[in-house]
């Protein structure tokens, strides 16, 4: 048996004829950039969020490096991250010329660690850029409290873990800024690139608003910016897809718990940590093999299944070849849980449009492997 680890057409098929008429609406209208479709899913996406602007960009990275420039974060300036995340989150901070300074995570949740985050602060420290990694968003409640008391503006990457929140507090509620990824692979995905600001700043939205459109806001009236705009095909796809959003997450949901009762008995893989209170939308859904020199073993043998396993993130920013390229970057602190993470992690498949007997022969393959090197 074959097990996908995504269900891009599957999900198409599910909603094709709202999506199909959204496109062609868009088509017949000649409107295809900063267009009326556009306007109408920044509204929609502003008031899913509960934040009172949206704005859509070319993509998950320029958001993330648009909101820095908003936030007039620049040279000289050090942007904490955790070294565990996708590339992107990094390259958005080497883009607007400020430093990466690269932490460690916490070892259940694999987000930021708050202490390794206010222990890596100094004068230069302008920002922090906490990511809800795999679907389970961060301690924000600690995180702004420490952003607070250092003055430092925060901009969550939110571009894994949309409908998710946290404990007592909703995502994009403490931050100046949190921006989205909307690649088909993340949890509300168009049919190519896509990604969005949202921010309850009047300043923000009005500068990436700007910074998006070649310095803009005025016809024929220009300061310097960029073009990074999210067209009005996708954001009819996405004016779609943001209806199903909770019902997708709640599925993906249920898989995971499947997922989790099924391999409970295994004793040489660590199952996925959900703290209290917390919406994990499982993104990913990664394990880790308890002995970490196993690791590549039970991806090749769930590979050899037919399984499409895959790592999440196997080789961290800082252990990337020739890091970091002349960029100014740092280490602060020791990496131990985001080293060990590397090298124990493997994601198994895990999108709304699962099937029960995928989800189960997924459960027998890790239960099979656990046997055998128990
Ligand atoms: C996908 C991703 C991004 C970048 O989004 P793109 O739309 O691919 O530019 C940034 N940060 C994280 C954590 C991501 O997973």
């Amino acid at each position: 048996m074959q097990v996908g680890f995504y269900g891009h057409v599957r999900q198409y098929h599910n909603v094709k004829d709202e999506i199909d008429k959204n496109i062609f609406q868009v088509l017949e209208s000649g409107s295809y950039v900063m267009g009326p479709m556009l306007s109408k899913f920044e509204e929609k996406l502003a008031k899913y969020a509960d934040t009172k602007y949206a704005i859509g960009v070319g993509n998950g990275t320029d958001a993330i490096w648009l909101s820095l420039l908003a936030l007039g974060i620049g040279k000289g300036d050090e942007v904490i991250i955790p070294a565990n995340t996708f590339f992107a989150t990094a390259e958005a901070i080497w883009i607007v010329g400020a430093k990466a300074v690269l932490v460690d995570c916490d070892p259940k949740t694999k987000c930021i660690d708050p202490n390794a985050l206010e222990a890596a602060i100094t004068d230069k420290t302008k920002a922090v850029i906490p990511v809800h990694l795999y679907g389970h968003t961060a301690d924000m409640k600690t995180i702004a409290e420490i952003a607070k008391r250092h003055d430092l503006k925060l901009v969550e990457d939110n571009a894994q873990s949309i409908d998710g929140h946290g404990n007592g507090f909703r995502q994009a509620e403490l931050s100046d800024a949190m921006t989205i990824s909307f690649i088909i692979q993340k949890n509300l995905g168009c049919f190519g690139d896509g990604g969005a600001v949202v921010t309850n700043s009047p300043t923000v939205d009005k500068e990436v608003r700007r910074l998006r459109n070649h310095g803009s806001l005025k016809r024929n009236v220009h300061t310097f910016g960029f073009n990074s705009r999210l067209d009005d095909l996708q954001a009819g796809v996405l004016s779609v897809k943001i209806d199903y959003i909770t019902k997708w997450t709640d599925l993906r949901r249920s898989w995971a718990k499947k997922y989790s009762e099924g391999l409970a008995d295994c004793t040489t893989i660590e199952l996925p940590y959900e703290a209290t209170g917390v919406r994990h939308v499982y993104h990913l859904y990664v394990v880790e093999t308890v002995d970490a020199s196993k690791r590549d073993s039970l991806l090749n043998y769930l590979q050899g299944e037919g399984i499409d396993a895959k790592t999440h993130y196997s080789i961290p920013i800082h252990t990337q070849d020739g890091y970091p390229w002349g960029k100014d970057a740092e280490i602060r602190g020791s990496l131990n849980n985001v080293e060990k993470n590397a090298s124990s992690c493997v994601s198994l498949p895990m999108f709304p449009e699962l099937t029960d007997k995928e989800a189960d022969y997924v459960i027998e393959k890790v239960k099979e492997w656990d046997l055998k090197n128990k």
